[in-house]
């Protein structure tokens, strides 16, 4: 079963060992996470390792995508683990205590006390537990439980609507930079940016290690809804985060701003992953609930290019279910049509660039004639982007010489990355006959399909991009 739109597999603990890892790439992962709010940097290089070894013997192009912690603003430890918090009782927040008890606890951000006043909500441990300021005086923050519950070392802390002023990049991530790109990460996610600059910062700090990576943007602040469009600007996609997110805005108000962020990313022609707690009841069971296998298909309805596992395959009980109940929920909304949009090319209009325009007229063509299959001979993949950011239902095939393009393909919603031998040199035309002859070897068209194909082709030496769309129909006689 083969979905165009790809899953994203954390690693972890239930997912190291090479053979559970070349199975659930098997069963459909295309990207996978290295997650550096936990492990050591060695343990991420050696897993990016393991990842481009089984990719490599599997002939499959797997991304790995380095998700940087981030400013987790959490509470320090307690002197016995773990307190018990009662709705209506006192409880001190304080930056200069060392080991908490029932009354007060450590913090980690030291400048909590500056970003809250009186009546500010606190959310502890992703919201289970509530806090409400009463007064501010020094190092200390005084509050009452609102909601109470169990509390133990280093919960996380957000501000209900956002408003805290750390930096999105701290020095941890700016050494786990260095480290994805000694690991040659594709991707790197930036947690809780606020702004473009937190993004162009990022950039900055990811070519100055060397790093090629695709910066993505994980949503999940209140500022970062305010600032979406210039965020979007700034990155090459987005992470939709409902974890933090929710905590933020409220659980209620996540679902429709999928929905906006995901359009818009689309429209300004960027990537999407939709995550947190997708398949989360399968961290214990092997068969997902009626509402994740909907909240999934409806992720795909909306037009994200990527689904997400988290604990389900770092530290679940069942990985493997987990991504084939991701990919057969994907397949089965995919195939349903039901995630064309209306009016979809309505806003296509005002080309400023060739590639764009040639690009724009292969959707357009494949999305109202019959065809196979779309055939992309890209070096940078902008043209596979361009490609990919419109819903017809038709796999796009690119061919490329570029390894880096190949494997950050893998995150490109209907896209199926091909290599293309270097031995064939750079004449473009080698490279459209070569793709005829792979996708009939490998049975994805068959004599009389027409396919879609765009390339460079030469012109006055100006470099373009894809300046030609093609129509080919593969001949009766054409073997492998
Ligand atoms: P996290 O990000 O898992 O790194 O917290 C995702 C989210 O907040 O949803
Ligand atoms: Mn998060």
């Amino acid at each position: 079963m083969h979905c165009g739109t790809k899953i994203v597999a954390t690693l972890g603990p239930a997912s190291t060992d090479p053979a559970v890892l070349e199975s659930l790439i098997q069963a459909g992962v295309n990207t996978v996470r290295l997650n550096f709010s936990h492990g050591t940097a060695q343990d991420h290089i050696d897993r990016a390792a393991t990842v481009r070894a089984i990719a490599n013997k599997l002939g499959k192009s797997v991304a790995v995508l380095a998700d940087l912690q981030g400013p987790k603003i959490r509470v320090g430890k307690f002197e016995k683990n773990k307190i018990e918090l009662v709705k209506g009782a006192k409880f001190v927040l304080d930056a200069e205590c060392e080991l908490g008890n029932q009354d007060t606890v450590g913090l980690d951000y030291k400048e909590l006390p500056n970003d809250v006043e009186p009546g500010v909500v606190l959310l502890l441990d992703d919201g289970k537990i509530q806090l409400v300021v009463d007064s501010v005086v020094g190092p200390k923050v005084f509050t009452t439980v609102t909601v109470g519950g169990p509390l133990s070392n280093n919960k996380g802390i957000n501000r209900q609507g956002g408003g805290l002023t750390a930096p999105a990049l701290t020095a941890k991530d700016m050494e786990d930079i260095k480290t994805a790109a000694v690991l040659e990460a594709d991707y790197i996610a930036v947690s809780f940016p606020k702004s473009a600059a937190d993004m162009y910062m990022a950039r900055t700090l990811v070519r100055a290690a060397g790093g090629h990576a695709l910066l993505i943007a994980k949503i999940e602040r209140t500022e970062a809804i305010t600032n979406l469009e210039e965020i979007l600007d700034a990155s090459d996609g987005i992470m939709v985060a409902r974890g933090d997110l929710a905590v933020e805005v409220g659980d209620a108000a996540v679902p429709a701003l999928q929905k906006r962020m995901i359009k818009l990313a689309r429209k300004k022609h960027k990537l999407t992953i939709t995550a947190t707690q997708m398949m989360e009841s399968m961290i214990t069971s092997p068969v997902p609930t009626r509402a994740e296998v909907s909240d999934c298909a409806n992720a795909v309805l909306d037009g994200t290019d990527a689904v997400m596992l988290s604990a389900e395959s770092a530290a679940g009980k069942y990985p493997l279910e987990a991504v084939q109940a991701m990919a057969r929920t994907c397949f089965e909304a995919e195939r349903s049509g039901e995630g064309k949009i209306e009016g979809e090319f309505d806003n296509v209009s005002d080309f400023e660039r060739i590639d764009i325009a040639v690009t724009m007229s292969a959707v357009y063509a494949s999305s109202n004639m019959n065809v196979k299959a779309i055939v992309c001979i890209s070096h940078s993949g902008a043209s596979a982007l361009w490609l990919s950011r419109y819903i017809t239902g038709v796999p796009i095939y690119v061919f490329t010489q570029e390894v880096n393009t190949y494997r950050k393909l893998a995150l490109y919603r209907h896209v199926t990355p091909i290599m293309v031998d270097a031995k064939l040199g750079p004449d473009r035309e080698a490279h459209v006959a070569y793709a005829q002859l792979e996708l009939l070897r490998t049975g994805k068209v068959v004599p009389g399909d027409r396919v879609i194909v765009t390339l460079a082709s030469q012109s006055n030496g100006v470099n373009t991009g894809a300046n030609t769309m093609r129509i080919i129909q593969i001949a009766q006689g054409q073997r492998a």
